[in-house]
């Protein structure tokens, strides 16, 4: 299969004023190629691994030889990260569907809740990072954090995440975290989110 930078559907400018064109430029041109090019080098010649989606890869990490699993992990966990990271962006008002509003509902009591328990775990994950909402092997919603490229799927399948790592927001929030997490709500897409929930089930 080919492992190609996915391309935007916005520009990087579309979702001023919360995460800036700058910053989204650098980090899909450069941030996410990087991921995927390290990753394509460290497969190189592996031609059962590179026609797998990186998903199956990172999902299956008994397949990877020993000497380039850190490397896979960390670069193939940023390719994955970044790819649904991007995908869940939109300068567009979306909404949830009724399906995912009452799973939220059921597990956090509120959405006002949910945004609480999420921005926690993105705020006081150490250093970098992601933030993932994801449904866990009970089909229930769940909020985890991860250091570094690390994918949750051992805690199960991640339908949103936001990067808290500080190439994501230090252009424009330097060390403030918390106000780039705050206003990373206002950029959500919630169709996609919805559709990621309805696979995950
Ligand atoms: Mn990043």
């Amino acid at each position: 299969m080919k492992h190609t930078l996915p391309e935007l559907t916005y520009k990087y400018n579309a979702l001023e004023p919360y995460i800036d064109a700058l910053t989204m430029e650098i980090h899909h041109t450069r941030h996410h190629q990087a991921y995927i090019n390290n990753y394509l080098n460290a497969l190189e010649g592996m031609n059962d691994l590179l026609e797998k989606d990186v998903e199956e890869v990172l999902r299956n990490l008994d397949m990877v030889p020993e000497r380039i699993k850190q490397t896979v992990i960390n670069n193939g966990g940023g390719y994955f990260n970044h790819r649904l990271f991007f995908d869940i962006l939109t300068p567009l008002k979306t909404e949830m569907s009724q399906d995912l509003k009452q799973a939220i509902e059921e597990k956090f009591d509120s959405f006002e809740k949910f945004k609480e328990v999420f921005n926690k775990a993105a705020t006081t994950r150490f250093g970098s990072g992601w933030a993932w909402l994801l449904v866990d092997e009970n089909k229930k919603l769940k909020v985890v954090s991860s250091a570094n490229q690390d994918t949750p799927f051992a805690q199960g399948t991640p339908i949103l995440g936001l990067d808290v790592w500080e190439h994501a927001y230090y252009l424009k929030y330097q060390n403030k975290r918390p106000d780039y997490i705050n206003n990373f709500w206002n950029v959500v897409d919630w169709e996609k989110v919805s559709r990621n929930f309805l696979s995950a089930k």
